[in-house]
């Protein structure tokens, strides 16, 4: 396995537990030291299919895709998961949770099982040394993030061409603003409406939940739509003075946003705003293994005999909150497929590279008719430009 972030952690310790699975773990962050705060999906830990297809925006889209027997097995392998590492996951859906503590404990599990069945390498790895290091018998995971250390790799004859693997959308860009505030505060759609109903251009677009450790705090981070050419004249990171100084627009939005938070629930912003400029992109690895290597004929490469698997973001990457469930629900189902030596190694790609699309379908239906609904809620006050953006027949 490359790569210990929270996919490849999650996966080792799923693995950790298995009979007859041993595995080696690179990493090349020394320590971990992320700041940034995550939200897991509900889903994750679903027990029943009901509560599985709960989400208002893909509920539907769950029951198109899946067969209802796929999604029983999904969770009788959650049900198996061994009650430590699921408490773990449990404890994290509660609410936005610091990226920094889901890896730093996942890793903490992994160390206090004992160093039986898993060996970690404090090392960078190049695609050259992964192709090197495989061996007939091992299976090899890349679960290096976004910039995937493989996956441009798996296509015959592209010679790694830079994205010749990888299918890409641009939704838009956007400043990330995100605070804590310092009591309970939620938001539904009217709030976002009526608290932005002097904001004519840049909507603050707020996910709120409570913080996973205290229910007194919530964790607000808002989206603001910004052009391209915003997007470039910006450093990656600034602080709200920064944008006070050299965006006043959006600024003024974002501050008219938080002042009327504060109107209603009387409570003060905790620390600093943390502002990011992101682009928001959804993307897929078109193979999310090596199955092209392994049909072709006699190639002594090791690709071409040993199977490689994409965990993760190097798999798929999305916006809106949603990537890191996604990254867990495939190293789920890969630890699943892994947990049955008996199946042959063609059915254990196709599975996987199957159950890839569909999870890719599901996060591309919701992250378009969000985008969908963001554009609309843009031109709420203006109805003309709304009924522009409205297919309806
Ligand atoms: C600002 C921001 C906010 C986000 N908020 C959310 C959110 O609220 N909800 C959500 O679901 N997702 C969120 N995400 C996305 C989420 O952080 C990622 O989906 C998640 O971290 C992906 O996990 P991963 O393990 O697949 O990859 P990564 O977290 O990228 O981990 C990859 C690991 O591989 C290691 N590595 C890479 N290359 C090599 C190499 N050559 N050799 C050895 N090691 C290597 C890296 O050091 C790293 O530890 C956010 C992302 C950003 C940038």
């Amino acid at each position: 396995m490359v790569g210990a972030g929270p996919v490849g952690l999650l996966l080792t310790a799923l693995l950790q537990s298995m009979d007859g699975v041993s595995v080696r773990l690179y990493e090349k962050r020394r320590e971990y030291t992320r700041t940034r705060m995550v939200q897991l999906a509900p889903y994750l830990m679903a027990d029943s299919v009901e509560t599985y297809r709960a989400d208002a925006i893909d509920g539907d889209s769950v029951e198109a895709i899946f067969d209802p027997s796929e999604l029983e097995r999904g969770l009788a392998f959650r049900q198996s998961i061994p009650s430590e590492l699921s408490a773990l996951l449990k404890s994290w859906a509660l609410g936005f949770c610091p990226l920094n503590s889901i890896e730093q404990s996942l890793s903490d599990l992994i160390d206090a099982r004992g160093p039986d069945g898993v060996e970690r390498m404090a090392d960078v790895v190049t695609a050259k040394d992964a192709i090197a290091m495989l061996q007939p018998g091992d299976v090899l995971i890349d679960s290096t993030g976004s910039r995937s250390l493989l996956r441009d790799q798996l296509v015959l004859g592209a010679d790694d061409v830079d994205g010749a693997n990888t299918v890409h959308v641009r939704l838009e860009y956007a400043l990330v603003i995100t605070f804590l505030y310092g009591q309970p505060y939620d938001c539904n759609e009217s709030c976002k409406y009526y608290k932005n109903i002097e904001n004519a251009h840049y909507k603050f677009i707020p996910m709120v939940h409570r913080t996973h450790f205290d229910g007194s705090v919530s964790h607000v981070t808002g989206i603001v739509n910004i052009s391209a050419a915003e997007f470039e004249a910006m450093p990656s990171r600034v602080d709200g003075e920064w944008l006070r100084s050299n965006f006043p627009g959006v600024a003024e939005s974002m501050d008219r946003f938080i002042d009327k938070v504060k109107e209603e629930t009387h409570g003060e912003i905790l620390g600093d705003l943390e502002v990011v400029r992101i682009p928001l992109d959804l993307y897929r690895a078109r193979n999310a293994t090596n199955r092209q290597w392994l049909a072709a004929t006699s190639s002594e490469h090791p690709f071409a005999t040993s199977p490689v698997f994409l965990a993760g973001d190097s798999a798929i990457g999305s916006p809106y909150f949603q990537s890191i469930s996604l990254g867990f629900e495939c190293a789920m189902f890969l630890a699943g497929l892994i947990a049955q030596p008996d199946l042959p190694l063609q059915v254990m790609l196709d599975r996987y590279e199957l159950y890839i699309y569909k999870q890719w379908l599901r996060v591309y239906m919701r992250s378009k008719m969000i985008k969908h609904n963001k554009d609309l809620f843009e031109s709420l006050d203006d109805p003309l430009a709304l009924l522009d953006k409205l297919h309806i027949y």
